[in-house]
C-alpha cells in the first residue's frame, strides 16, 4: 500500500471501538482526509499525543485506493497551540473554524489555500487575544475559497455600480443571491439584510487582499454590526444549517450575541 505524508491540521477527532481513533485532518495537499489510527488509545507513543483538535502535524498515511478512511501510520508535532488549549474563549473560536472548514470542504478537494487560510488563523489565536474581528475575516475569506464570495460592486438586478449606489438611500445585501441590492430593486428582493456602501466596499477588499496583508485593513464598527449580521446567515443559507458552534460563540459571549437580534427583511 503507498505510503503518502503530508502537513496537516486535525479538524476532528472521535474514539472508535475499543482502542482506535478516527480523525478528519484537513491537509495541505490532499484536502480533507479522514484516517483511522489503528491502537491510538493503547500506544499513546506512537502517535505521541498528535491526534488532538487543533495540532498542527505532518502525517503519514497509506492509502490504497485514493477514497474512503486512509490508514494513519504516524505523525510528527509541529505545532500544538497550547495556548488556545488553556483558555476556553480561545476553544470557541478555533471550533468555529474547525467546524467551517469541516462543513465546506468536501473530502480529497485540494485546498492549499484554505489550509494555509486556517493555518494562519491557529497562530494569530495562539498568539493574539481573540476579536470579533477575526471571525468575520475568516468567514469572509472561506467563502471566497469556496466560490461563495459575495458580488458587492453592483446590484445583482439592475447592475448599477458603487458610483451610482453611492447616493441611494438604502442598500441591502441579498442572501438568496449573494449579491448587493440597490433600493429601487430592494422591493423585487427577498432575504434581504441592510448593508451600506462602505460594508460592502470593505467586504469586498478583505476577500481579495492577500493573506499576509489581511491585518492591514481594519474593520469599522459599522462593518463589524453589518458583518455580524450578514455572513453567518450567508454562510447557514449557502451550507443549508447553522454550525453548531456558532450557537455555542453566541451563548457564550456577549460580543456575538447581536446576531440574534438583527433582523431579515
Ligand atoms: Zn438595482
Amino acid at each position: 500500500m503507498p505510503l503518502f505524508s503530508t502537513q496537516a491540521i486535525v479538524i476532528r477527532s472521535l474514539n472508535y471501538g475499543e482502542s482506535d481513533k478516527i480523525t478528519t485532518f484537513f491537509t495541505k495537499d490532499f484536502g480533507k482526509l479522514k484516517g483511522i489510527a489503528k491502537g491510538a488509545r493503547r500506544s499513546k507513543k506512537r502517535f505521541q499525543n498528535v491526534l488532538g483538535l487543533f495540532t498542527h502535524l505532518r502525517l503519514i498515511f497509506f492509502d490504497r485506493e485514493g477514497m474512503g478512511l486512509v490508514r494513519i501510520e504516524s505523525g510528527d508535532l509541529l505545532h500544538l497551540f497550547p495556548k488556545i488549549r488553556e483558555d476556553l474563549r480561545k476553544i470557541y473560536y478555533g471550533n468555529y473554524y474547525l467546524e467551517l472548514v469541516n462543513e465546506m470542504a468536501g473530502e480529497r478537494e485540494r485546498h492549499p489555500e484554505v489550509f494555509d487560510l486556517l493555518l494562519t488563523f491557529l497562530e494569530d489565536l495562539d498568539r493574539l487575544e481573540p476579536g470579533e474581528e477575526q471571525l468575520r475575516m475568516f468567514e469572509i475569506r472561506m467563502l471566497s475559497l469556496f466560490g461563495y464570495r459575495p458580488h458587492l460592486i453592483h446590484c445583482g438586478l439592475c447592475q448599477r455600480n458603487w458610483e451610482v449606489l453611492r447616493d441611494d438611500p438604502s442598500l441591502f445585501f441579498s442572501l438568496e443571491k449573494g449579491t448587493l441590492i440597490c433600493h429601487r430593486c430592494s422591493r423585487y428582493g427577498e432575504k434581504l439584510l441592510p448593508i451600506s456602501l462602505g460594508t460592502a466596499r470593505f467586504i469586498d477588499q478583505a476577500a481579495q487582499i492577500e493573506l499576509s496583508k489581511l491585518n492591514r485593513i481594519k474593520f469599522t464598527a459599522q462593518a463589524l454590526t453589518e458583518s455580524r449580521a450578514i455572513l453567518p446567515r450567508f454562510i447557514a443559507h449557502q451550507l443549508g444549517k447553522e454550525l453548531k458552534s456558532l450557537k455555542g460563540l453566541r451563548e457564550t459571549f456577549s460580543s456575538v450575541s447581536k446576531l440574534e437580534n438583527s433582523n431579515a427583511k
